[in-house]
């Protein structure tokens, strides 16, 4: 049986892969940071099947006993301070939790186990002012946040390690995906979630920043596949993952709110606090060394990925009506 050690197992991507993982019946072992209140919420379905290892990104010496204790085959870091908006009021914190702590990942599979496949989480942040489009592996970065420079610096060290010490280290470059478990603050959830609760009558206005930026939009089930598919290739690489699609956020409101039979310019209201200091106007990927080389393929698309999430939220908003309600009455 493989063995598979997951950083950010909590999060919308880890709780995607282990799932996957599970599946084909790999161990899978689950790094989890300690805090007063742990929140399992994507990982209800599969807590009691994850083996879980309590160890910090920025603590090397918990990530060697993480290494040690797992023995893995194949290694995922995911773990990372993810929101583009927050790394500029934290840009060290950022700069700690999601570019150095790809070393102390790195140095304790080089030292514990430098036969473990690893799989960095890059992101198509790092192309930031796009200097060509498509954008694909060749394509220069030119990152527009201190996340976006974070992320470059985790891409070289995976890129020097493989080449350093011949590990098999693969940087996959995933453009934005989403899903019903993505984080509430992330633009695509922020608009399923207001849309739901909108047509409830829970929401009166949704306060947005910019809505000309372009985004290259996928299903995040879809791509924890292909970061599977790097690690069972004959020889580490690098890969583009995307849709080759791309959509304003006007576009996307407007998808999520007139799916639920409303007009979005009836309830968004444009707040400055929303607007960056620096922009990412345009990602757009070209993943065809992906589709050639690994046979990865996109299974949910743009319009079906945006009812899928306001279908989940509408459920889970319901769900918390009837809730209060029935607290309501219980109290009375
Ligand atoms: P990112 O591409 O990793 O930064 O993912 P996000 O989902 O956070 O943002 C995608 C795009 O939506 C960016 O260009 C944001 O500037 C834009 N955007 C516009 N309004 C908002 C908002 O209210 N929240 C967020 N998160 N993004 C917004």
């Amino acid at each position: 049986m493989k063995r598979a050690l997951i950083t950010g197992v909590t999060g919308q991507d880890g709780s995607y892969l282990a799932e996957f993982l599970l599946d084909k019946g790999y161990e899978v072992y689950g790094v989890r940071r300690r805090t007063s209140t742990p929140n399992y919420e994507n990982c209800k379905q599969i807590k009691d099947r994850i083996r879980w290892i309590s160890a910090d990104l920025t603590d090397l010496a918990s990530l060697i006993e993480a290494v040690k204790l797992s023995n893995p085959d194949e290694v995922y870091n995911l773990a990372a301070q993810s929101f583009v908006a927050a790394s500029w009021p934290q840009p060290i914190a950022t700069a700690e939790l999601t570019a150095l702590s790809v070393t102390n990942m790195l140095e304790a599979v080089r030292i514990m186990k430098p036969s473990a496949k690893f799989y960095q989480a890059s992101s198509s942040e790092m192309f930031g002012k796009v200097v060509e489009t498509p954008q694909k592996e060749t394509t220069p970065f030119y990152p527009r946040s201190p996340y976006g420079a974070a992320k470059v610096y985790g891409h070289w060290i995976t890129v020097n390690y493989r080449e350093s010490f011949d590990m098999f280290a693969c940087s996959g470059i995933l453009f934005n995906h989403e899903s019903p478990r993505r984080g509430l603050e992330f633009v695509t959830r922020k608009v399923s979630d207001a849309a739901a609760r909108i047509k409830l009558g829970l929401q009166q206005e949704l306060r947005m920043g910019n809505l000309d930026s372009l985004r290259d939009w996928g299903f995040a089930g879809d791509y924890v596949k292909a970061m599977w598919l790097m690690l069972q290739q004959d020889e580490p690489d690098d890969y583009v993952i995307s849709t080759g699609e791309m959509h304003t956020v006007r576009e996307l409101l407007e998808t999520a709110f007139s799916y639920v039979d409303l007009d979005y310019k009836d309830y968004v209201v444009i707040d400055p606090e929303f607007v960056r200091p620096a922009e990412v106007d345009l990602l757009l990927g070209d993943c065809t060394k992906a589709k050639e080389k690994l046979g990865w393929k996109l299974e949910v698309g743009f319009r079906e990925l945006v009812h899928m999430m306001v279908d989940e939220d509408l459920k889970r908003v319901k769900a918390e009506i009837q809730f209060n309600e029935s607290y309501t009455v219980a109290a009375k």
